[in-house]
């Protein structure tokens, strides 16, 4: 838990600036850095709803993954080169991330942390071919709901809200201008500025960048690239006791090979990390309360927790939590400009690192300057779009009904019927990529 710092003020009255970014999350934070970082005598302004970090970024798991196990569907998707250029970008990106953390933000707690992914089902194991025997899995953690896995050794974890409040730190240091619990209610862009409007003031900037995450689908011409799901994680206090029941270290973060991701890692003190990719979707941009705290998907989470970890009891946990998912069709984020207005968002729950990719992306091109990262296809790319909210709340929460039916199925060793499994299959037979 990070000691609270008192927020930034909020704009009463009307600046100027050479870049005015909308969003205090990873990827507002990193992009104002990085135009500070190309242009130290440029105006820079984050506008911030609420607190930085108050949304996904410092609600994250702290996974932090490059983009080395996508390659084959980005191979389809763009082509071998364009596919590993990613990849390879993703992986040069998370040695800069680590650099920058244990440099400059020891709070944000960088650890290396191999990925164990695991089958809880048998349809899980036929799925993927998975070279650690059950046996091997449980000498790295051992859970009765652990079957065969496979290992990946370069990724990461970190503690999100020490990251944040390193990231808010260090903007604030280098001259950024931050206007907390400033809401931006309207943009006008050109002839020659865009034009923000809050409550109490206004900014009339150079440039501007969209950082809102989830909110991007309250943008007209954004808003069908991306539809919102939600993500909840709960956290025990420390049990030291129970990781050496198990045998688990924090050189390992674990996630299961359910449509509906469970991720587990360990805190720097101890506590069991658990979240799961099962919560509820959301009606376009509309922040339903249940995407921030849902009762019933605790009560799933907290069950599910004390089965994989049965010396675990109850009153372990401590506390539970959860926030909105920026899902795009294919699961990987958009960074484009329109007019003076550039923009990134579709993380798709993995942000932690494509986030600092975003910054450096964003800056590069509020500053009309230059970056191997611009030329990825992951910029001004056509994606693409979902059906109207309407239909792809209805569809995504029928589809979520389906896949947390099969998982529960798989993981009992119960049959899926073939309907059931044709459901499922039915996104990707549109081009959509499934949660997994
Ligand atoms: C429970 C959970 C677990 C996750 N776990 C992981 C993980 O383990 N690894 C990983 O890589 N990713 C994970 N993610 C995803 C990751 O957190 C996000 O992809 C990432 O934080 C996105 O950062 P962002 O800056 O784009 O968006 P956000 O963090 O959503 O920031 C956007 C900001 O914009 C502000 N805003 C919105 N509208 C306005 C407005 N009109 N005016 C002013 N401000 C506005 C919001 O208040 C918010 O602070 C997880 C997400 C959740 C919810």
């Amino acid at each position: 838990m990070e000691p609270e710092v008192s927020a930034a003020p909020p704009l009463v009255g009307d600046v100027r600036a050479d870049v005015a970014i909308v969003g205090g999350g990873f990827l507002g934070l990193w992009t104002a850095l990085q135009v500070k970082r190309r242009d130290p005598s440029s105006v820079v302004v984050v506008l911030e709803r609420t607190r930085c970090g108050h949304g996904p970024s410092g609600r994250s798991g702290g996974f932090v993954n490059h983009y080395g196990d996508r390659l084959a569907a980005m191979t389809a998707a763009f082509g071998a080169d364009d596919a590993r250029a990613i990849v390879d970008a993703s992986v040069r990106a998370l040695a800069q991330f680590e650099d920058w953390c244990l440099a400059e933000a020891p709070g944000a707690c960088f650890t290396h942390a191999a990925q164990l992914e695991v089958a809880t089902g048998p349809s899980q194991e036929a799925s993927r071919d998975l070279e650690l025997s059950a046996e091997e899995v449980r000498e790295i953690c051992d859970s009765p709901t652990f079957r065969s896995g496979t290992l990946t050794t370069d990724s990461a974890t970190v503690n999100p809200a020490g990251l944040v409040g390193a990231l808010r730190a260090k903007a604030l240091a280098a001259g950024v201008q931050l206007y907390e619990h400033t809401r931006v209610n309207g943009l006008r862009d050109g002839p020659g500025h865009v034009a923000l409007h809050t409550d109490h003031g206004s900014i009339r900037a150079r440039r501007a960048v969209l950082a809102i995450g989830c909110q991007t689908a309250a943008v007209q011409h954004l808003r069908r690239k991306l539809s919102v799901a939600s993500s909840h994680i709960v956290a025990t206090a420390p049990v030291p006791e129970v990781l050496a029941d198990c045998g688990w270290s924090p050189a390992y973060s674990i996630c299961d090979l359910q449509a509906m991701l469970h991720y587990t890692r360990l805190t720097a003190d101890g506590r069991i990390l658990f979240g799961w990719g099962g919560g509820r979707m959301a009606l376009g941009a509309r922040q339903h309360p249940a995407l921030f705290e849902d009762r019933r998907v605790q009560a799933t989470l907290g069950r599910r927790l004390l089965e994989t970890f049965p010396a675990l009891t109850a009153s372990h946990l401590d506390v539970a939590w959860g926030g909105p998912i920026d899902v795009s069709a294919d699961h990987l984020p958009h960074f484009g400009t329109s007019g003076r207005v550039s923009f990134g968002f579709g993380f798709t729950g993995n942000g932690v690192l494509p986030s600092f990719m975003g910054g450096e992306i964003l800056a590069a091109m509020v500053t009309d300057g230059d970056s191997p990262l611009l030329r990825l296809a992951l910029v001004e790319r056509r994606a693409r779009s979902f059906p109207p909210a309407p239909l792809a709340y209805a569809g995504g929460t029928l589809l979520r009904r389906c896949m947390l039916r099969a998982d529960r199925r798989d993981e009992l060793g119960e049959h899926i019927n073939p309907l059931l499994a044709s459901a499922i299959g039915v996104p990707r037979r549109l081009g959509f990529q499934l949660p997994r």
